[in-house]
C-alpha cells in the first residue's frame, strides 16, 4: 500500500472527514484491521486564508509546496491538497515539490463522466466558481459544461463556508439557502451538483436534493484509496 501525504487544515473541519473517510475505505476494501498509511500536515487555516484574501497565491503555494516535501520525507509517495480552492496552486506545489498531486478536479470529473452527465452546477468558494483554475480544467480537460450560482448567491455560499462551515457551525437556514441555490442551477439545466468545496458535505447530503451530488471530500478520498492500493 502506498502512503498518502494529506495537506490539511483548510480547513481541519473537512480534513477530519478525509482522514475518516480514507481509513474507511481501507478497511472496507482489505477488511480485517487494515488502515490506510497517512501523513499529514495540517496548517493554521487563519494564515492561509489571510494569503488568499490578500492575493498572495504564490507565497501560499511556496508554503504548500515546503509542506509537500515534507511529507515526502515522512514517506508519502503523493499528495492531496484537501481543499478545491488551493488547487488554484496545485500545479506550482507539484513542480516546486516534485512530489505528485491528486487533484480533486479530475477525480470529481471521472465520477460525474461515468454517470454520463455532461451539464454540471459547481458550488464552492468565490475563487472556484468565479476563477478560471478549476472550472477551466473541467471544461477543457473533461469536457463538462459547467454552470455556476447568480452573484448573490454565490455571496451567501462563500460566506456560509468561511463564516460557518470552517468554523464548524451548521445552520439549518443556510442548508435551505444552499438548497434554493440547487435548485435555481437545476432550472438553468445542470444534471447534478457539484460540491467543490470540502466543507459543504457538513451541511448537505446527497439525500437532500434530488439530483446527483458530486461531494468532492469524499470523491477525493476514494480517489486516493484507488491510487494507494494501485500497482502503479
Ligand atoms: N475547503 C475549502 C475548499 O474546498 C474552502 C477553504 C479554502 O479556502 O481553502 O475550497
Amino acid at each position: 500500500m502506498k502512503t498518502i501525504g494529506l495537506l490539511g487544515g483548510m480547513s481541519w473541519q473537512s480534513t477530519a472527514h478525509y482522514y475518516r473517510i480514507i481509513n474507511e475505505e481501507v478497511a472496507r476494501r482489505l477488511g480485517g484491521l487494515h488502515s490506510a498509511q497517512i501523513v499529514m500536515s495540517s496548517l493554521d487555516f487563519d494564515v492561509m486564508e489571510k494569503l488568499q484574501q490578500t492575493g498572495r497565491w504564490q507565497e501560499a503555494g511556496e508554503w504548500l509546496a515546503e509542506e509537500a516535501v515534507r511529507l515526502g520525507r515522512a514517506g508519502a509517495d503523493f499528495v492531496l491538497i484537501c481543499a478545491n480552492t488551493m488547487h488554484k496552486v496545485a500545479d506550482q506545489v507539484q513542480q516546486t515539490s516534485g512530489i505528485p498531486v491528486l487533484h480533486i478536479a479530475d477525480a470529481v470529473a471521472e465520477v460525474i463522466k461515468k454517470q454520463g452527465i455532461g451539464r454540471v452546477g459547481l458550488l464552492g468558494t468565490r475563487y472556484t466558481m468565479e476563477e478560471d483554475f478549476y472550472r477551466a480544467r473541467l471544461v477543457d480537460m473533461h469536457g463538462l459544461e459547467v454552470i455556476i450560482p447568480g452573484d448573490e448567491d454565490r455571496e451567501m455560499i462563500n460566506r456560509v463556508i468561511y463564516e460557518e462551515l470552517c468554523r464548524g457551525i451548521v445552520r439549518n437556514e443556510s442548508r435551505g439557502d444552499y438548497l434554493d441555490t440547487m435548485r435555481k442551477l437545476e432550472k438553468a439545466g445542470a444534471g447534478g451538483i457539484i460540491l467543490g468545496c470540502t466543507e459543504i458535505e457538513i451541511i448537505v447530503s446527497p439525500a437532500d436534493f434530488h439530483l446527483p451530488m458530486f461531494p468532492t471530500t469524499f470523491i477525493h478520498s476514494v480517489a486516493a484509496v484507488d491510487k494507494a492500493l494501485s500497482e502503479v
